[in-house]
């Protein structure tokens, strides 16, 4: 396994064509450092001993030690495990782990790329181009983000529909060297810090649209490929410092005619499987959802807990309310996505019904995990809104944290900012900057999109959930139930 040294290592190594704000910038520029601490802790916490049940793995493919976040998972058990990891991992950083879009990715092509070479009578290479990416990525512990959302234009058309076919990413060309495509996806999160973009269609196809069914890996500086980034961090803090500050980084990235060799694709025109991929892709990130969520509600949690303590408000019946309501959402995210590992299995919804799919991957129950991430998704802004109410205004109006160490103002802001006698200053300071970074920072208003949207909009979540739930079952069960006879 990687150390984070070696990770860090590599990165500086890589083509420069990451854009900030008018300019090209390394990979480690100071922006982006939050990011590549959150991905650092991957390496560094795998390698605890402590933590090798939960963050490592045994390779199906070489039977080597490897990074969960390398792994295909094997079984229920390994899905259990990548919930959990997600969630603990989540709790030790004080938010979003951002590795867990290679992971999700890497499960979902093993099983689209093995389809689609059995639909073309093993005519096509395309399992055995993902075994070859998987091993190298597997033993040289990769990192890997997912580039599946397209900027998909005006939301009303089809890709072919569009005024510039372009606006899903799409082939351009085949050549005997490789395939050229051209596109631009958005929101993709933690592609400057990546070894691999992992590439996926984004919605189902129609028959005139298998340009846009194609699925790759590429390395992130790639000829032809430029990430326009926008990173996302709370302001660095100088005096009241903290354990661990992290980042996030979601790239725009560009594809400008670029040729993927033929060994790095896999899937190219059938469109049949585009949607399946995306459908599974999703699947397994929102089931990495009901780890990460469960973990930033419980910050949540604490957060009202303390501050309604320090306020002096710990006892009021609001409090008790709300503190109810944001475990309910843990837990029910939680347990949705354990379900959704416990009933996971190697078969997947099709148009004909539940079939087995691909060459053993376990994939989580589909109702289970979008249930947990729908819940989670609806409830994000929720629990801003108690933050908000809980702490009070001072959030967005705290001054900098400079003057609560300049001699002159430092005296006032010490005696004004108390409520709680028995709770000091700047411990009291302290808790309103976590409640001000999480409310009011970059960061923080960049992650509550995040939480609302990643992993898919709750109406796809919904979409999902009442397209392959038994609704008509219950129909026939009220129909019995009330004599019904038709
Ligand atoms: C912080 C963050 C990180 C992310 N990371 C990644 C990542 O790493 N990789 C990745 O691939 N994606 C990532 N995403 C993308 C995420 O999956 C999308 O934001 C989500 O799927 C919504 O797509 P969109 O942003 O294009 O919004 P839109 O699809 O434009 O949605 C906006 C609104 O329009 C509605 N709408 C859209 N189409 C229709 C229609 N046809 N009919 C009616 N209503 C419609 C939606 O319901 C929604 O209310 C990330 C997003 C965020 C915010």
């Amino acid at each position: 396994m990687r150390t984070s040294e070696k990770y860090v290592k590599g990165l500086r190594k890589m083509r420069r064509n990451i854009r900030i704000g008018g300019e090209t910038v390394d990979r480690d520029d100071e922006r982006m450092i939050g990011a590549i601490r959150t991905l650092s802790a991957t390496f560094d916490y795998a390698a605890m001993p402590e933590n090798e049940e939960l963050m490592t793995a045994t390779s199906h493919l070489s039977g080597e030690k490897i990074n969960r976040f390398c792994h295909i998972h094997q079984s229920t058990d390994d899905l259990h495990k990548k919930q959990d990891m997600t969630r603990f991992l989540c709790q030790q950083l004080g938010g979003c782990v951002q590795r867990c879009m290679g992971i999700d990715a890497l499960n979902a092509v093993s099983v689209v790329s093995y389809e689609a070479d059995k639909m073309n009578n093993n005519q096509t290479e395309y399992y055995q181009n993902y075994l070859k990416f998987a091993e190298r990525f597997q033993k040289e512990d990769l990192v890997g983000c997912c580039a599946q959302t397209d900027v998909k234009g005006d939301r009303s058309k089809r890709p072919h529909q569009q005024a510039d076919p372009d606006l899903y990413l799409r082939i351009v060309e085949r050549k005997s060297d490789g395939v050229v495509v051209r596109g631009a996806k958005a929101h993709n999160s933690e592609a400057a810090q990546a070894d691999e973009i992992l590439v996926t269609p984004t919605r189902f196809l129609t028959p005139e649209e298998g340009d846009w069914a194609v699925a790759f890996a590429l390395p992130g500086d790639w000829e032809g490929i430029t990430q326009i980034v926008r990173p996302a961090a709370a302001r660095s803090r100088k005096y009241l410092k903290i354990p661990f500050e992290g980042g996030m980084a979601d790239s725009f990235t560009i594809f400008d005619n670029v040729l993927v060799p033929w060994d790095r694709v896999f899937l190219c025109g059938e469109h049949l499987l585009g949607g399946p991929l995306a459908l599974l892709f999703a699947l397994f990130h929102r089931h990495s959802y009901t780890g990460c969520k469960p973990a930033l509600t419980e910050l949540i949690l604490g957060m009202v807990a303390l501050m309604a303590e320090y306020q002096g408000i710990a006892q009021a019946s609001h409090i008790r309310d709300k503190l109810a309501e944001i475990i309910m959402v843990i837990e029910l995210t939680y347990a949705a996505g354990y379900t959704g590992s416990d009933k996971g299995s190697t078969k997947m919804m099709t148009p004909m019904g539940l079939q087995e799919v691909g060459p053993g991957t376990h994939i989580p129950d589909p109702i289970y995990c979008n249930v947990g991430r729908c819940i989670a998704g609806e409830n994000a802004y929720h629990e801003m809104m108690i933050l908000a109410d809980v702490a009070g205004g001072l959030p967005a109006t705290l001054p900098y944290e400079e003057d609560f160490f300049d001699e002159t103002t430092r005296p006032y802001l010490e005696k004004y900012i108390m409520r709680n006698p028995e709770i000091s200053a700047e411990n009291q300071h302290r808790l309103f900057r976590a409640f001000s970074d999480m409310l009011c920072s970059s960061y923080g208003g960049a992650a509550a999109v995040g939480m609302l949207h990643g992993g898919g909009s709750p109406i796809m979540e919904k979409i999902a959930i009442t397209g392959q739930y038994d609704i008509e079952a219950r129909k026939k069960l009220v129909k019995k139930l009330a004599g019904i006879k038709d």
